[in-house]
């Protein structure tokens, strides 16, 4: 059933919480128009109290107002992303304590690019950091030197360039200081750099791994406080010099001539913002190198196999990115296999970081963490589950810890507004390597220094002027919600089990349209997304079945032509193609659908029902309501129904309407 401790946290489906919402919105709006008013009291108001009797006031007004009903009519036209009708794309109803604080910081428009424009809610944001860093299993204790640190980023794109920038900028780093060092007529040796750097030719120092670049820079900023101030000016400047970020890519790789552009190890499942980031960076796509999967997971031998042929070659790689929860399957990448290659490489001499893309999944790490902040055992986990979690998942989450960094997206499986994403770095003394100005110096000694280094925000992010209103919303929604099984953990438990269920549904809905289509799932699902083949029973034509699916979809998708009523539920569509999923996959999932291999085709086109891939149904299964026990619904198991009655119209077969609901409803 859903879990009635959820009753309160969203508006709802119907609005339920409509009083709710109302009475604390406007609580809070009038509260701010008090604290407008006692700024100051004895100023009078600047706009007279006559203004609205004037003719241009009321015919403002009358615009404005116009105005405002065509855009809320207009947004009738939106996707009803809080219905459980809605099982199509990454999004849902949003968390109350999450609308609510956000609204309410609007007015206030706090900008926290730094502290002076945003006192309270920049301080909230690096809090938010620390409570997502706990949620990983990174050190959150601001008092420790190697303490994580984690910002907001517009979302998980942005959060995945600034993981990419930094990893560059601290792999360049060590052979830019000993050029400096050279130059200024020192090396390494003599400045007392630290135990794990012996030798020091380029190819050492451009493979390090992260905690030797941090024990190196710690060494450095130690360094430079003994030294008299001019010379440690003279030093910083020649650093500066020799830097990456000055002299660019090219340049650099050409004065430090063991070293080649460094590699970008994905898995081939990676977000295209991958290669966003690789060609914004200027590292070229040339450089991001895929892994392929086996189940939509990196095959981690395959990609021991890469690393072994980057040290045979002597190819640098910059960062192995793990993915936890692809955006087309949710399933989750083996990152425990991606950390022991790392440990293995760096032992070899190839030091590289592994970043994790958890902008989908970041927030399932919350059903495997204790209210004290410790790792739930797997057998705790599972309690209450058929099988999450499946085979490997929970070292893939208990591995996070020993990752570099993270990218999380609140807007996805944080149920919060749109422009917030997350990036999050194992250990907060790598980000003075991102100061926008040279003087990457942290003071150290307390929490009060990590906070005040932060409160220049904007110095580190991609970003510029950015929402406190998002970091509020954050903030709020992880006190009132903190991240661990007994408190936010409810809302993924909820859409887990939820997706339990709707893969057990599957197999009776096969079962039931077997006469007219043969249906299969791709890839057993890890978490809450689950997609869905189906082929036309006896086509063999690969061409067929996609404009079979496509047929499906149209009736499954928002049409801003139409009313949104007549849809009677959503659902979205994705592409599997034989270069991603290999030989073994794609013989696999054809042969459950009784396609013919020889009708998938390699010639790329473009249009819907093209042979070179093959087209199937995905359902993200996020709406933490989606099984209503009150009123005995169950939406998912509704929406094969449904789907089992598209199938027949368009087969043209009949047979009962209702395969599932009737036997079934109310058990789980
Ligand atoms: C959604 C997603 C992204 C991109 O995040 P945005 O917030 O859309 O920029 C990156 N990686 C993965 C795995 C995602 O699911």
């Amino acid at each position: 059933m859903t879990d009635p401790a959820l009753y309160p946290c969203f508006l709802g489906p119907y609005g339920e919480n409509d009083e709710l919402f109302e009475r604390v919105l406007v609580e809070l709006l009038r509260d701010h128009v008090f604290w407008r008013r006692n700024f100051h009291p004895e100023d009078p108001p600047a706009i007279p109290t006559h203004a609205a009797q004037r003719a241009d006031y009321q015919a403002f007004t009358a615009r404005m107002r116009r105005e405002l009903h065509a855009l809320t009519a207009a947004l009738k036209r939106s996707v009803p992303f809080h219905s459980p009708r809605y099982i199509g794309h990454m999004a849902s109803d949003l968390l109350l304590p999450g609308l609510l604080a956000q609204m309410v910081t609007l007015p206030y428009n706090p900008n926290n690019v730094v502290g002076d424009a945003a006192p309270v809610t920049l301080d909230m944001e690096i809090s938010v950091g620390l409570q997502l860093a706990r949620m990983l299993g990174y050190p959150d204790d601001e008092t420790r030197p190697d303490c994580a640190f984690g910002c907001l980023t517009s979302g998980g794109t942005s959060a995945n360039i600034q993981a990419l920038r930094l990893a560059l900028i601290q792999k360049c780093w060590p052979p830019a200081l000993a050029a400096a060092l050279r130059a200024c007529g020192e090396d390494l040796v003599t400045a007392a750099l630290p135990a794990g750097v012996t030798a020091c030719d380029d190819w050492q120092l451009g493979n390090l791994p992260a905690v030797t670049a941090i024990a190196l820079l710690e060494a450095w900023v130690a360094r430079l406080a003994t030294v008299p101030a001019a010379e440690r000016a003279r030093l910083a400047a020649a650093l500066a010099q020799q830097r990456v970020e000055s002299l660019g890519i090219a340049e650099f790789f050409r004065r430090h001539p063991q070293l080649d552009a460094p590699w970008v190890i994905t898995p081939v499942t990676a977000h295209y913002s991958w290669p966003k980031a690789v060609k914004l960076l200027g590292l070229g796509s040339a450089q991001l190198r895929t892994v392929p999967e086996r189940a939509m997971r990196m095959d981690a031998d395959a990609l021991d196999t890469l690393l072994d042929q980057a040290q045979r070659q002597r190819q640098p790689v910059l960062m192995v990115v793990g993915v936890l929860g692809t955006t087309e399957f949710g399933t989750i990448d083996p990152l425990d296999r991606m950390v022991a290659a790392r440990e293995r490489s760096a032992a070899a001499g190839l030091g590289f970081d592994v970043h994790v893309d958890a902008a989908w999944g970041g927030y399932l790490a919350t059903l495997f963490r204790a209210e004290d902040g410790s790792l739930l055992s797997p057998e705790r986990v599972r309690e209450g589950f058929a099988r999450f979690p499946g085979a490997g998942v929970h070292a893939a989450f208990a591995a996070l810890a020993a990752t570099d960094s993270v990218t999380v997206d609140p807007h996805k499986l944080g149920y919060l507004p749109y422009g917030a994403g997350a990036f999050i770095c194992r250990d907060h003394r790598r980000m003075a390597l991102l100061a926008e100005d040279a003087d990457y110096v942290f003071d150290r000694g307390g929490a009060s220094d990590y906070r005040a280094t932060f409160r220049a925000l904007g110095r580190y992010t991609l970003e510029g002027s950015k929402s406190g209103a998002a970091a509020a919303a954050a903030y709020v929604t992880h006190r009132v919600l903190p991240l661990d099984r007994e408190h936010f953990g409810r809302i993924p438990r909820e859409t887990v089990l939820a997706a339990e269920r709707f893969r057990a549904d599957i197999e009776r809905f096969a079962a039931a349209v077997a006469d007219c289509v043969t249906v299969t799932v791709p890839f057993e699902p890890d978490s809450n997304l689950v997609c869905l083949a189906l082929n036309p029973r006896g086509n063999r034509a690969v061409a067929v079945c996609n404009a079979f699916v496509a047929q499906l979809h149209e009736r499954l998708r928002v049409d801003p032509q139409q009313p949104l009523q007549t849809k009677a539920f959503f659902g979205s569509i994705t592409a599997l193609r034989p270069a991603t999923l290999g030989a073994h996959d794609t013989m696999r999932i054809l042969a459950a659908l009784d396609l013919d291999p020889r009708t998938l085709t390699a010639t790329p086109q473009a249009q819907a029902g093209a042979d070179d891939r093959l087209l199937i149904l995905r359902h993200t299964l996020m709406n933490p309501f989606l099984r209503d026990e009150e009123n005995d619904r169950d939406y998912p198991r509704m929406y094969l129904d449904y789907l089992a009655g598209l199938v027949r119209a368009l087969r043209g077969a009949g047979g009962p309407a209702v395969v599932i609901a009737a036997p079934a409803a109310g058990a789980r």
